[in-house]
């Protein structure tokens, strides 16, 4: 009996991809982080293409033995990642619903417009303070809400 080989559509193939979330932020998909860019089929092999976000992020390695893993155990033995530079990733690349999920978890989502307030998850005050550009990762910077006086992080805009 010959055994056929199964194909994958790409379609299939993105909705997996879905189910992997950023490492550092467990809440938000590496689709909606914008992190995600493309998926070849060719044949039984299988491409990723992922923009990398802050240059010498350690998540990347981390996402991409995660997409290798994850693909496998759907059954598809030949997975490549191709790390990809061009497009840049932006934060601009951050869904609508990656947004929502980020101040859900308690992080204050990126701005698109440079110069508006940051707004405290918590109680949306925009009476927050830049306590320190680093928070927990490089990605984040520190503010606190001078109303609830919670410290929270924000994930700071990168274009
Ligand atoms: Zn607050």
């Amino acid at each position: 009996m010959i055994k056929t080989l199964k194909q994958f559509s790409k379609a299939q193939i993105m909705a997996w991809l879905d189910a992997i979330k950023d490492p550092e932020i467990p809440v938000i998909s590496i689709a909606d982080l914008g992190v995600l860019y493309d998926v070849q089929v060719e044949k039984t092999t299988v491409e990723v293409s992922i923009l990398p976000t802050y240059s010498g992020c350690p998540a990347m390695d981390s996402i991409q033995e995660d997409i290798i893993k994850h693909l496998q155990k759907q059954g598809i033995e030949q997975v490549r990642v191709k790390i990809i530079n061009s497009p840049a990733w932006t934060t601009d690349r951050i869904t609508e619903q990656g947004r929502q999920q980020l101040h859900a978890y308690g992080i204050a989502p990126p701005q698109s417009k440079t110069g508006q307030p940051i707004a405290c998850p918590q109680c949306q005050s925009t009476n927050t303070t830049c306590i320190s550009q680093f928070g927990s990762t490089a990605c984040k910077a520190l503010y606190r809400c001078e109303d609830c006086l919670e410290p929270f992080d924000y994930f700071k805009c990168h274009v």
